[in-house]
């Protein structure tokens, strides 16, 4: 039976490669009736904070992954006595030997950084002690092949691996290994992560054949790289999840553009339903070049998945940000029934979620923001004596939109504006913008007392 597993390190926020990630292997679970395990790897003391464990299973819920959908969490740290039974194991069988050389004693007998290590105590038979690190004798001569599914079977040069270190001075196991004796209790048969890790998938597959095991097959999923092909990073790209959400992503379009990162439906879909993409992905198919994560493209994704939804599932999304403590109004100036009647105007209008305060907050403010910069646009010279007509004529003239909106185009007809150009200053006295939801309609909704009343203090 298929075993995978996501195996974050709770130091840091979850990122969109994380979620490509889980979502890869939970997919491949998903269509062979498989088990995706969650392993938190969380053996760097230093850098790890409960909170990030937290944020792993929020981001994963988020996505649809729920407790039901995986088998854990497990902790590495409760590993601790088979990664120290590896270890014992590979020592007896001499393939691992301890090492005191420092990093520049290294350098300086290769003359070079990158070398690697020289084997240098190979030989010395030294016995555990304070400051020795325990390494790997890795094999002298032939090749290390490993089956990756998207990339073939990258085949390395057994020479040019390092003998690495599998423990630290103090005895503690480092990554490569506790990784490895991680999937192999918990007997992973696909090892699906990002291409990050290709280099340490020889090393890793020589611990499973020294330790006696079977493999898994490996698959190492495109890097992801910016508009500018860098690699995406932290300090540079938005990545982490959390801050998309919060922006108003809906986890639906994050997951179905998130699995194209690397792999394609066929045709020229790419908006599909999410049953369909866990029925048609196959790894076979995935792309070993690096995958854009586009920003535009997801927003645009996004816009489509929010147009999608039915007036009432958009209402209820909209309410985070309508909610009283995110929102830029009184609390009490919120009116469901003011944001039922403008919902479907501005579901079309939006493409995340956050948008929809700007969108309706004339609607609630008692003011209107000002943006000087509207206000430089819209309020040319005609521009007060055209809001001084519509004043006059909206004091008496039937309340409804296209009522309000002929009586506009008259007054600005009669100045030689069209109605576009008539219809800026009152956009921007009214809502305090030059773009939004249709004018007459607002208007229609927010009422004439307070229309009027906006339009006589753009006139002051
Ligand atoms: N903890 C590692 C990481 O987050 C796991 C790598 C792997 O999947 O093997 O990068």
């Amino acid at each position: 039976d298929l075993r995978v597993r996501f195996a974050p390190s709770p130091t840091g926020m979850f990122h969109v490669g994380n979620a490509r990630s889980v979502l890869f292997n939970w997919v491949l679970a998903r269509q062979s009736g498989g088990t995706m395990v969650l392993r938190i790897e969380d053996t760097d003391a230093a850098r790890n904070r409960p909170e990030w464990v937290q944020g792993i299973l929020d981001a994963m819920e988020w996505l649809g992954i729920g407790p039901s959908e995986y088998e854990g969490p497990l902790f590495q740290s409760d590993y601790a006595p088979q990664h120290r039974e590896a270890i014992d194991r590979l020592l007896a069988a001499g393939r691992a030997y301890f090492c005191d050389c420092t990093r520049d004693q290294v350098i300086a007998r290769t003359g070079s950084e990158h070398k690697g290590y020289d084997g240098f105590c190979r030989d010395r038979a030294q016995s555990a002690g304070e400051g020795r690190a325990l390494r790997f004798r890795t094999p002298d001569d032939g090749s290390t092949v490993i089956v990756d599914l998207v990339r073939g079977k990258p085949t390395f040069d057994n020479k040019l691996i390092e003998d690495f270190v599998i423990a630290r001075g103090d005895g503690s196991p480092v990554f490569l290994l506790a990784n490895v004796v991680d999937d192999m209790v918990m007997g992973i048969t696909h090892v699906i992560r990002a291409e990050e890790h290709l280099p340490n998938a020889p090393k890793q597959q020589l611990l499973w054949e020294a330790l006696g095991a079977e493999p898994p097959v490996w698959v190492h999923a495109p890097i992801l790289v910016n508009e500018k092909r860098q690699k995406l990073s932290k300090r540079r790209d938005r990545v982490a999840l959390e801050d998309f959400r919060a922006e108003g992503y809906l986890a639906g379009a994050m997951r179905n553009y998130l699995m194209l990162l690397g792999w394609a439906p066929s045709g020229d879909r790419e908006i599909l339903p999410w049953d369909d993409i866990v029925a048609e992905f196959r790894l076979e198919d995935v792309n070993p070049s690096p995958a854009f994560f586009d920003v535009k493209k997801l927003r645009a994704f996004n816009g489509d998945y929010i147009r999608a939804l039915s007036v009432e599932a958009f209402v209820e999304a909209c309410q985070p940000w309508l909610s009283a403590e995110a929102a830029p109004w009184r609390p009490e100036a919120y009116d469901a029934d003011v944001f039922a009647a403008v919902a479907e105007l501005a579901q079309t209008r939006i493409a995340v979620l956050s948008e929809i305060v700007p969108m309706v907050d004339f609607l609630f403010l008692d003011e209107p923001v000002t943006d000087e910069a509207a206000w430089a646009k819209a309020m040319k010279a005609e521009a007060s004596v055209l809001l001084a007509a519509v004043v006059e004529a909206y004091e008496t003239c039937e309340w409804q939109t296209e009522v309000l909106k002929s009586t506009l185009e008259t007054i600005g007809a009669e100045r030689g504006l069209k109605l576009g150009k008539a219809q800026a200053p009152v956009r921007v006295a009214v809502t305090g913008r030059t773009v939004g939801l249709p004018l007459f309609e607002s208007i229609e909704i927010l009422g004439r007392e307070r229309t009027l009343a906006r339009l006589r203090a753009a006139l002051d």
